[in-house]
């Protein structure tokens, strides 16, 4: 499959497009951005890294019939995709309070919530994505409300089946975000990437913390922790 033209370049990814219109090169980069690209960086081999352990997140919900983008890993850092249109919205799950929810409602990091929290933010950089409800989304016309409950139930199983799924590698699935989108016939499938990048992984015993954190907080050792969660998942 041979790279055409770049259709995109993000702060994580460049996206090409391909002979074939309904599909897409997504090209992984080594730059880390935090705090909507205010702090910025890279990480070695990070792009190999998130690109692996995507595509073997995504095989693992493909096989439990989560439709993703996936098509085929063709590099260390390139895998071709289904071509979608991104729906503007990040939907993040969360199961143990971190981060903005932490900050946002004084709920101490590590305090597990009674009931998973699904958060819907408006993808736009330029508003700083800002949380949005199902309102919005329908004011906006981001998406039908059809679409939501479908994106809802997918976000809600794909909880399920990655928190389970990591726990047998001692890893506890704090949060994350996904994206999804429409194919050209109009099927609703989780696209993006699912990566220590968009996910906060911590060690189930020692709660360390495997994942950008360690980036966005200066804690030091963020390949290693990277280079950790690789090792969990594909035993490299
Ligand atoms: P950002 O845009 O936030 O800087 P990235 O660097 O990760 O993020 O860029 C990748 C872009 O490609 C994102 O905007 C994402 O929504 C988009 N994307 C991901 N998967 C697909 C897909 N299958 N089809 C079309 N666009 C996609
Ligand atoms: N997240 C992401 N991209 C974003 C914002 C958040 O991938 O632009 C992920 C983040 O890695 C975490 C979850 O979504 O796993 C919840 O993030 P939070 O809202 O706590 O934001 P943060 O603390 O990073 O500002």
């Amino acid at each position: 499959m041979d790279k055409l033209a770049l259709l995109y370049e993000g702060k994580a990814k460049r996206v090409w497009t391909t002979n074939d219109s309904e599909l897409l090169v997504v090209d992984y980069k080594d730059d880390a951005t935090a705090f909507n690209g205010l702090k910025k960086g890279t990480i070695d081999q990070k792009g190999c890294i998130n690109n692996r352990v995507s595509n073997h997140l995504m095989k693992v919900l493909e096989a439990k019939d989560i439709p993703t983008h996936l098509v085929e890993e063709i590099s260390d850092r390139e895998t071709v995709v289904r071509k979608v249109e991104i729906i503007p919205i990040e939907v993040i799950v969360r199961n143990i309070a971190a981060g903005s929810l932490s900050k946002r409602l004084g709920i101490e990091e590590g305090t597990k919530l009674s009931k998973t929290v699904l958060e819907f933010c408006y993808k736009n950089d330029e508003l700083g994505d800002p949380m949005i409800n199902n309102y919005h989304i329908y004011a906006l016309g981001l998406a039908s409300q059809d679409e939501i409950e479908t994106i809802a139930s997918y976000s809600f199983q794909i909880n399920e089946i990655l928190s389970k799924y990591l726990a047998k590698v001692n890893i506890e699935l704090i949060d994350f975000k996904i994206e999804f989108g429409r194919t050209s016939n109009g099927e609703m499938i989780l696209a993006d990437e699912i990566s220590p990048d968009t996910c906060r992984f911590w060690d189930s015993i020692t709660k360390e913390k495997l994942d950008k954190d360690r980036f966005r907080r200066d804690l030091g050792n963020v390949e290693g922790a990277y280079h950790e969660i690789l090792k969990r998942l594909l035993g490299e």
